[in-house]
């Protein structure tokens, strides 16, 4: 394969490199990372590092790097890429020639148009985020969370822990809505008003108050409220600028942008790759991205096997699997679960839950609360997509 460029030190490009290492490429692997770090992890940075638990999030120290020659340049962005030269250009103007190249950018987080820039305004995705936005977390502050997704349910609790009031608005009908469906939406729901958190549903952010500094905020139902920070959590978009007059084809926003890739995250132009949750892979019901720490590293496996032109491993594949911490309650899925799916809800004493998504008659995801091994128990059940009355009959339900 000659020399492999890995563009995204994130997850997803750490994992491809492994992986390549592991399925024996024995070729140049360089991998290109814009922040400063070694790679690192972010699940913990809404939840341990806001919360002033932890500071180190490195995945891999430096002489892993070396021990599996991978030429590291940290620092800096690549800006472009010229398929028919087969060459990378970087923010220094420097350029690096591959022979495959695999796209591991990630995202940046969905800003709101329009809205006032005024300090105290936070998003979260890099650890400098996290780090800002510890530095402003006190006990009896008033945050005000625009969002009830897993970044913003995941802050109201970390917040609650240090002792604050939590004002969190989400214009769905319930958290989480988009993903897991309003049913277990609601049980979210009701977790975060137990933690004393004013959650509310059906509003929006309409305009931040403030001079210099964010005071508070209106609503979309016309109310305003005092705040002392606002995070805005309404989601991410893929970084795919570099590919800005490629030829390699990427996604429509409309239909959630990123990188268009097939079953093995080959892209448009056989010699470009994407990966993590940048790449939009092609699924039995069409190109989707995936915004999961899992997925990062079962794409990577695949990625790098198909690269090097080796099988995959026989068998049924990998289920997806997610989680979120929110409180002393781990949420987990494994499968697909979606918001269209009929949900059967099968256990719910408080902070324990467990419901079975059913998709045209067949089990298609289990997500539970607090219920690590009912959930773990379904892998194989969801992998061959057995009929829901059959586990239902097996639940007792
Ligand atoms: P990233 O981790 O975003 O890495 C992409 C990297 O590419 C970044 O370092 C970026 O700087 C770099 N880059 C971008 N453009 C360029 C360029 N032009 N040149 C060079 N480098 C570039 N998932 C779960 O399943 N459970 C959780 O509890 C969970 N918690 C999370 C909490 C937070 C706060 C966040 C942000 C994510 C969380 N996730 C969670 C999701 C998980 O972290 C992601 O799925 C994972 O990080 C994806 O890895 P990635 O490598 O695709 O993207």
């Amino acid at each position: 394969v000659g020399r492999v460029v890995v563009v995204g030190a994130g997850l997803a490009g750490l994992r491809t490199a492994e992986e390549l290492r592991r399925a024996g490429f024995d070729g140049e692997l360089t991998l290109i990372g814009a922040e400063p770090h070694l790679p690192y992890d972010r699940p913990p940075l809404s939840k341990e590092v806001v919360r002033g638990e932890q500071d180190d999030v490195t995945l891999k120290p430096a002489e892993f790097f070396e021990e599996q020659r991978i030429d590291l340049r940290l620092g800096v962005a690549a800006t472009g890429v010229d398929t028919g030269a087969r060459a990378v250009t970087l923010a220094d103007g420097s350029t690096v020639d591959y022979d495959h190249l695999v796209v591991a950018t990630g995202l940046v987080p969905r800003r709101i148009p329009g809205l006032a820039e005024l300090g105290g305004v936070h998003v979260l995705r890099s650890f400098e985020d996290a780090m800002t936005l510890r530095s402003e977390l006190a006990p009896d502050r008033t945050a005000l969370i625009v969002g009830a997704g897993f970044i913003g349910c995941e802050l109201a609790a970390s917040m609650r822990a240090r002792g604050m009031n939590v004002i969190l608005i989400e214009p769905q009908p319930t958290p989480l809505a988009s993903v897991l469906g309003e049913r277990i939406g609601g049980l979210v729901a009701r977790l975060h008003r137990e933690e004393g958190v004013d959650l509310r549903t059906g509003v929006g952010l309409t305009a931040l108050l403030g001079e210099g500094r964010v005071t508070g905020a209106v609503l979309s139902d016309g109310t305003e409220v005092a705040a002392d920070l606002v995070v805005i959590g309404i989601g991410s978009v893929p970084v795919t600028e570099l590919l800005d007059g490629s030829g390699v084809q990427v996604a429509e926003p409309r239909a959630g942008g990123g990188v268009l890739a097939d079953e093995c995250g080959r892209t448009s132009d056989p010699n470009v790759w994407a990966v993590g949750d940048v790449a939009a892979w092609r699924h039995a019901d069409g190109h989707r991205r995936v915004e999961h720490w899992t997925n990062a590293g079962d794409q990577a496996k695949a990625l790098a096997l198909a690269l090097i032109g080796a099988d995959a491993p026989a068998g049924p594949g990998q289920v997806p699997y997610f989680w979120s911490d929110q409180y002393n309650v781990k949420i987990q899925a494994l499968g697909e679960p979606s918001a269209t799916d009929t949900v059967h809800l099968i256990r719910d004493d408080g902070r324990k839950f467990l419901a079975y998504y059913e998709r045209d008659g067949i089990l298609v995801a289990v997500v539970g609360g607090g219920l690590a091994g009912a959930v773990m128990k379904t892998r194989a059940k969801i992998a061959s997509g057995v009929p829901i009355t059959e586990v239902l009959e097996a639940a007792g339900v």
